[in-house]
């Protein structure tokens, strides 16, 4: 802002303003920040929005949408960067699918043909909510599983998958052994999988919640691990409810019904959000607002459904042979990038005890992957090791990709740990602040490796510098050997 002062004294007024962060919610806060303090000084400049130093693939993607897509859903951000470490040419597509998804919704916006009752046609922030700093919403701990101080779970549809093979789970995060007849888990293992009306043929694990319509957890024999998940009125009408855990689906609109009114509330009961708004995050957000208003704890799982239509998603030049494959990965992207947007926007201000994402035809293990993503970019649940690579430039002294690939080889099983990597000492450090450890270009074949701020190890040779990297962390006590 005194810079901004600076240049306005000089009656200079041609400024685009960034206030970037490798951390997404640290870099929606600022914006926000920086657009309140410039409203409040008469300033209306345009704001250019990117996260720093994302990283690559799915992380980067993820990171840069819950960043860039939470402030362009509020209508704020006039240029956006997408700052991948790949080639050049893979940064502007995502960006423009980031930004080509409102120049749609305002189109149908405009002809008002996808308008539903759950559009908010004005956003405000509820005055106990301080849209600068990150609170969790206050909910109570249901079953002992999921709100309170819960991290938020994650929640799979198999409906449609094989049910009578075990090794559907898979992708769900529980892999199966056929030899032993277990199951192991991982980090990224989910939390529920909803199976609608269908009953499985063989056993689950034994920590693997399963979700049911009422009408079919009704008549299961055994109940044990299994919950209804009901309509408003089927709840409000049911005799027969789970005693530790009921799922109600529900929409934002619901709550200012008399049905809502005389929902029983006691601490089994747990809301799935759903929402057909054209303005989605919006829609919920609201729900999350009114909520706050009306002092209720009871958790929600923010629920989103996703449809990419063949035509409109793939160009008409593509070549036929390569029409499945660029199809798929254009979906794949688009569902990264839209989830990110829509569950980050809300995970980022503290609202949300699980989120569950539905995509017909994408596959269970990308879903699986989103989800635990998001929650990772919002910070909100971590379940793997986070790298801020940089996006290299003329700069940089290493091969970036390939450098990065060989670390995240060797690291990626130290989950919760931050890991920099950067292309050059001149900016490296400081893009890298929020980072545990640091691997950083400081000449040709040298590295200067980090431990926090504090450069550990000056100018040692690339051969040996991921080997001296993991001897810091070791004597740290923060290394674990890979399973
Ligand atoms: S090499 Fe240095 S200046 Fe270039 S992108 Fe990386 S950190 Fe930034």
């Amino acid at each position: 802002m005194e810079f901004i002062r600076m240049c306005e004294m000089m009656n200079y007024y041609n400024l685009v303003i960034s206030m970037k962060s490798s951390n997404p919610q640290v870099m929606v806060q600022a914006y926000r920040l920086l657009v309140e303090t410039m409203v409040a000084e008469g300033m209306n400049y345009p704001l250019h929005l990117g996260v720093t130093e994302a990283g690559d693939g799915e992380d980067g993607r993820i990171k840069s949408a819950v960043g860039i897509g939470t402030l362009l859903e509020d209508g704020l951000g006039d240029t956006v960067r997408v700052s991948l470490t790949e080639e050049p040419e893979a940064e502007a597509p995502v960006a423009i699918a980031l930004v080509n998804r409102y120049v749609e919704r305002n189109r149908k916006s405009e002809t008002g043909n996808q308008k539903s009752e759950g559009d908010v046609e004005r956003i405000t922030y509820n005055v106990q909510h301080n849209p600068y700093e990150y609170k969790k919403r206050h909910t109570y701990e249901a079953n002992a599983f999921i709100g309170g101080h819960m991290v938020p779970r994650v929640v799979v549809d198999l409906s449609h998958a094989n049910l009578k093979d075990p090794s559907v789970l898979n992708d769900a995060g529980y892999i199966y052994s056929p030899i032993l007849d277990k199951y192991n888990m991982g980090e990224q293992s989910v939390d529920f999988v909803y199976l609608a009306d269908q009953l499985p043929s063989f056993t689950f694990p034994g920590n693997l919640k399963q979700l049911y319509n009422y009408t079919a957890w009704q008549k299961l024999a055994d109940k044990t691990m299994c919950h209804p998940v009901f309509t408003l009125r089927e709840y409000l009408q049911a005799d027969d409810r789970s005693s530790p855990l009921n799922l109600v689906r529900i929409k934002a609109t619901n709550i200012d019904s008399d049905e809502f009114g005389s929902l029983p509330l006691d601490k089994s009961l747990v809301f799935v959000l759903e929402t057909d708004a054209l303005h989605g995050m919006a829609d919920q957000r609201s729900f999350f607002f009114k909520m706050e208003e009306l002092g209720l704890e009871v958790p929600v799982v923010i629920k989103r459904s996703y449809t990419f239509s063949h035509e409109s998603e793939v160009g008409s030049q593509k070549s036929a042979d390569n029409l499945c494959t660029t199809y798929d990965v254009e979906r794949t992207t688009n569902l990264q990038l839209y989830a990110s947007t829509d569950l980050g926007a809300l995970l980022v201000d503290g609202f949300g005890d699980g989120i569950w994402i539905e995509a017909p035809g994408i596959e269970t293990k990308v879903i699986t992957s989103t989800a635990f993503g998001i929650l990772q970019a919002t910070r909100s649940r971590i379940s793997k090791t986070e790298y801020i690579s940089c996006p290299s430039c003329g700069r940089t002294l290493f091969d970036l990709m390939v450098t990065t690939q060989m670390i995240r080889s060797r690291t990626s099983h130290l989950k919760g740990l931050k890991i920099g990597i950067m292309g050059c000492i001149v900016n490296g450090p400081g893009e890298m602040a929020d980072a545990d450890y640091g691997y950083v270009g400081s000449g040709t074949d040298k590295v200067t490796l980090y431990r926090g701020k504090e450069a550990v190890k000056k100018n040692i040779n690339s051969a040996n510098a991921l080997d001296e990297l993991i001897s810091i962390i070791r004597e740290d006590g923060n290394w674990i050997e890979p399973a």
